[in-house]
């Protein structure tokens, strides 16, 4: 261990692999502070995960898109020499509601005129209400508690009138946030929207944020991060406790124990709950970790020889109504060979699938596929799927969100530290919260918290 004397001092410890670790530990580097990174798992990256599909190819299992105003995960990205290219786009949409499938281009699909007002309304409606939370402090919005207090499925319920639109917001949110309208405090959902500028950033692909990709996967970038940080890197590591005296803090993980003067915990908040802590965080900061649960969200793929839908005018992206799977999306390389359709499943149906037998969960997803694309989508020579709500050291995704009332009574506690323990992780950004670009922007704002509070500027 050459930056960390005797592999049990550190001047910073980082709890936590993925972006936003990584990237705190590659700031705190660059200061020249020793940093020692411990990880749970036996790989980096997190919730970005690269699967292989063969001839040294990958497609992504967990985040991969970004889009426009996602400049520092990209900028990183071209520093490490990893280029992005756009997400395949070209041809028509399905869309399959209640049992009728229609073909549409962009993202608003060919529905009565009615609906599409409707749905047009619904998204002016939520765009002025974002406007009005600021991201960075949403517990100081106008009426901030009153918006806590309610669902996003409560708003939902009055600002669209008519079942389509319901249903298609109900398929947008599971797929952006893994969890159903129900489950989200409006004041957090606000906040969410206005940390990615409006709804459609969420949700678009050509100019929103899933433009792009990047080449040989999103888990790179955390690989070429890691392969610089070396051996300060320490995998199978999960940390257990961490205690803070006078003199420093100590940490316990499996297989070491090292002490430092600073710890950037860049966990999401429902893993963090599970380390112990002494002397324990207080109130507020518990009682925030209590009230974070993550979304459950299982991306399902399927290898093909060739992306053949490309060859019927499709875009491979559809949205269906016709369970588990709710939106799908071609995931193939960049050079279009071999063909990967994506498919997401998310919140409930996402667990009750997991609970099905293997043969079972597959058979169900090329249904769905082959539905939309035809009788080739039911042989596919690769079939990859995964949950992440079956992931023990991430206990979910794509995001954790706040319960109704929390973020109003604890939200101040997300990213304030608690003593020398600093919190990172694409949860405590203020743009593009839950996003990659957030997780790379909560590690340098850490980072730069840590260095400030010792008086560690170079
Ligand atoms: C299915 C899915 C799809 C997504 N799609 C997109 C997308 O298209 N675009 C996008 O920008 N984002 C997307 N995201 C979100 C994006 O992946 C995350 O925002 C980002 O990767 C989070 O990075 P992080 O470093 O904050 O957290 P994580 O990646 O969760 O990293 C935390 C790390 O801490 C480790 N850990 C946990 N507990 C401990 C412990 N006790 N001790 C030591 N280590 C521990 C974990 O193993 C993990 O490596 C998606 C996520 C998922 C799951």
């Amino acid at each position: 261990m050459p930056n960390v004397p005797g592999g049990r001092e550190a001047d910073v410890i980082v709890v936590g692999a993925g972006l936003a670790g990584l990237v705190a530990a590659r700031q705190l580097t660059a200061a020249r502070r020793n940093v020692l990174v411990l990880e749970a798992r036996d790989r980096v990256g997190g919730r970005t995960a690269n699967a292989s599909i063969g001839g040294g190819k990958v497609t992504e299992m967990g985040g991969q898109w970004v889009g426009p105003t996602q400049d520092r995960v990209v900028s990183l990205a071209t520093e490490l020499g990893i280029e992005t290219f756009p997400t395949y786009y070209e041809g028509r949409n399905l869309l399959d509601l209640g049992g009728k499938v229609r073909r549409y281009k962009g993202t608003i699909p060919r529905l009565a005129p009615h609906v599409l007002f409707d749905i047009g309304r619904a998204r002016r409606k939520l765009r002025k209400a974002a406007g009005r939370v600021p991201a960075e402090a949403p517990w100081t919005a106008p009426k901030a508690e009153e918006l806590d207090s309610k669902t996003l499925a409560t708003w939902v319920r009055k600002a669209a009138r008519t079942k389509k639109a319901r249903r298609l917001l109900e398929i947008a949110t599971g797929t952006v946030m893994g969890t159903g309208t129900s489950e989200l405090s409006l004041l957090w959902m606000l906040s969410y929207v206005s940390a990615a500028g409006s709804f459609d950033a969420l949700i678009d692909t050509e100019g929103g944020a899933q433009q792009d990709r990047f080449v040989g996967g999103s888990q790179r970038i955390s690989q070429r991060l890691a392969e610089a940080l070396g051996e300060s890197v320490v995998l199978s590591a999960p940390v257990r406790r961490i205690s803070q005296d006078g003199g420093g803090l100590e940490v316990e993980a499996d297989g070491i124990s090292a002490r430092a003067q600073r710890v950037v915990v860049a966990v999401p908040p429902p893993l963090a709950a599970r380390i112990s802590f002494a002397p324990s965080l207080g109130g507020r900061r518990d009682q925030l970790m209590q009230r974070m649960a993550n979304g459950a969200l299982t991306k399902c793929a399927a290898v093909y020889p060739e992306p053949f839908w490309r060859e019927d005018g499709l875009t491979g992206q559809a949205v269906t109504d016709d369970g588990p799977v709710t939106t799908t999306f071609d995931n193939s390389p960049p050079d279009g060979s071999p063909g990967v359709l994506l498919g997401f499943i998310a919140g409930p149906e996402a667990i009750r699938h997991a609970r099905r037998a293997e043969a079972e969960r597959r058979r169900i997803v090329l249904e769905s596929f082959t539905r939309l694309f035809g009788p080739r989508a039911a042989k596919p020579g690769i079939y990859l799927e995964t949950a992440w709500a079956e992931e023990e050291w991430s206990r979910g995704g794509p995001v954790c969100s706040f319960s109704p009332g929390a973020l109003a009574q604890y939200g101040e506690a997300l990213r304030r530290p608690t003593g020398r323990v600093h919190w990172a992780g694409a949860e405590t950004a203020t743009v593009w919260t839950g996003y990659m670009e957030g997780a790379v922007r909560s590690g340098e704002r850490a980072a730069e918290e840590v260095l400030d509070a010792e008086g560690w500027r170079l």
